[in-house]
């Protein structure tokens, strides 16, 4: 279907180097773009370089460290200096601190803040000149179901994938008339390094989510391949400013 085709796109995934971010670089790969995934991890991003290319993918890493804007800034400058126009972004690099409120540092507060919601602002400033002159682009966020539910151990982690999600809408609002669609995807629990943590710090946490999901299962990051190209293709040209769940129903049950 012409309308999911992203031949001639590029894409910029962070943390496209591993997890759901490399799922969805898989899915925008086989739809056609051109992929810049982007971290600090440079063997994990040897890896998915691999699998980006056997799937026939055009694929790139660029070194990014998302806790400094200035790495932000020069990412997303070299990558649309390079190929002359940056039609997506997906700001999907995170991490999470798991402590209870009374025990957080400031230290933690803000890498989980600034990791994963400072940066996705400045990498969406970043992206709009770019988008704008050219006649329009694509923003997917990364938030959780932490952007709509809470729990005792993830206050920074909640509060700003709820951010994100605000971000996107005030964003969405702003850059309609640049004909820039912006939306959040909220996955459930997926299977991938920051949840095998979080199985390890958190007692339990695996049967509760087996028990909490209608699906019966953790996700996995190739679930979000679909999502991903349908967000960052013209299919979704009407479609702005909202928080989509990929979670296997987590979400709607009672
Ligand atoms: P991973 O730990 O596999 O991926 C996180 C990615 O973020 C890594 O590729 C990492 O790259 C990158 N990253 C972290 N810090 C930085 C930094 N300072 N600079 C550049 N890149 C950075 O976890 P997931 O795939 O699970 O997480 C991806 C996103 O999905 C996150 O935003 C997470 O909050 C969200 N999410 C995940 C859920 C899940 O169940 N797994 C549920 C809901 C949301 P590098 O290794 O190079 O640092």
């Amino acid at each position: 279907m012409a309308s999911f085709d992203l031949k001639k796109k590029i894409a910029f995934v962070t943390g496209g180097n591993g997890g759901i971010g490399l799922g969805m670089a898989k899915g925008l790969g086989a739809a056609g773009a051109t992929v810049v995934i982007a971290g600090r991890n440079k063997t994990k991003a040897q890896a998915a370089l691999a699998a980006l290319k056997a799937l026939g993918a055009t694929a790139e890493f660029v070194e990014l460290d998302v806790l400094h804007e200035a790495s932000c800034k020069q990412a997303v400058a070299g990558v649309a200096e390079k190929f002359g126009r940056l039609d997506i972004l997906v700001n999907n690099a995170g991490t999470s601190v798991r402590k209870q409120p009374q025990d957080l540092t400031a230290g933690d507060w803000h890498l989980v803040m600034d990791t994963n919601l400072t940066s996705a602002f400045f990498c969406a400033q970043a992206v709009y000149p770019h988008m704008a002159s050219a006649g329009g682009g694509k923003i997917i966020n990364i938030g959780s179901m932490m952007s709509i539910f809470a729990s005792s151990y993830a206050t920074p982690y909640a509060t700003s994938k709820g951010g994100i999600v605000q971000m996107a809408r005030s964003m969405a609002v702003a850059w309609a008339k640049d004909n820039i669609q912006v939306n959040t995807i909220l996955p459930g629990w997926i299977d991938t390094d920051l949840t095998r943590k979080a199985r390890e710090q958190v007692a339990g946490l695996h049967e509760r989510v087996l028990a909490r999901t209608p699906a019966a299962r953790w996700g996995s990051p190739d679930d979000f391949a679909g999502i991903a190209v349908f967000l960052a293709s013209t299919a979704s040209d009407f479609v702005t400013g909202t928080a989509i769940p990929v979670d296997g129903g987590y979400s709607v049950l009672a």
